[in-house]
């Protein structure tokens, strides 16, 4: 029991009686106002809930009628509302379980999508991904590690690889809000050749070589014609 067991003092000494008693006997201050001692709640908010009036003792426990700010009236517990316990009239747990709903259901769809653009070649954005190489960690394949590893989805935040070449996996991933992923996006170098617009990463698979080949030809001062078109092992300008 929280409130209200005490020891009364007129009583055997040691003995503790019920809250019911001692509201009766007038000993336990919060309860006991026999004579109209209380705490106005009057006016007063508490959480979503606004106190409107004094309802009385019912037994032991005194009511007020509050206000929701949804407009639901509700008769509350006024130590409820003193403590903190209730806030609403009810809505705002059943708020909060759809905002939560919510999140579940968006973070599960984005679960999904990832695995589509890695997994199905039917996909449309599967030549950006399961073709290019980019996978999942192979945990991943469970929506409830995936979602132990990278939580709810906040609210207009999207999963983003930190590394975009790089795959989906716990250390490549956050939350990102669109314009950290555009400014990721910039961090990478595309190079346009052929009709074709890729990162280094992805014209070295495509070549078959590595990053840091293509981007010693870059810093050397090479176009892209030049990078993506000299074969290995030939020196710049002497191939056309
Ligand atoms: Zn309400």
């Amino acid at each position: 029991m929280s409130n209200g067991i005490t020891t009364f003092s007129g009583g055997k000494v040691g003995h503790t009686y019920p809250p019911v008693v001692l509201s009766f006997l007038g000993v336990i201050s919060k309860v006991t106002d026999m004579g109209k001692r209380y705490k106005d709640l009057t006016g007063q908010v508490f959480g979503r809930l606004t106190a409107i009036e004094h309802l009385g003792l019912r037994k032991t426990r005194r009511f007020w009628l509050c206000r929701c700010s949804c407009g639901i009236e509700k008769e509350v517990v006024g130590y409820a509302l003193m403590e903190g316990n209730t806030k609403s009239c009810g809505c705002l747990q059943s708020d909060n379980r759809y905002k939560h709903g919510q999140a579940y259901t968006s973070t599960y769809t984005t679960w999904e999508s990832m695995k589509g653009r890695c997994d199905n070649p039917n996909n449309t954005a599967y030549a950006d991904y399961g073709e290019r190489g980019i996978h999942y960690v192979k945990e991943w394949r469970e929506f409830s590690k995936f979602f132990a590893d990278m939580g709810e989805k906040p609210e207009g935040l999207s999963l983003d690889r930190i590394d975009n070449d790089g795959n989906y996996s716990p250390e490549n991933c956050r939350w990102a809000t669109p314009i950290e992923q555009a400014s990721n996006k910039r961090t990478n170098v595309y190079l346009t050749h052929d009709g074709k617009t890729q990162t280094i990463s992805q014209w070295s698979r495509d070549k078959g070589w590595d990053r840091a080949f293509i981007g010693q030809r870059r810093n050397a001062g090479w176009s892209t014609e030049e990078i993506l078109t000299t074969p290995k092992g030939c020196k710049r300008g002497v191939y056309e």
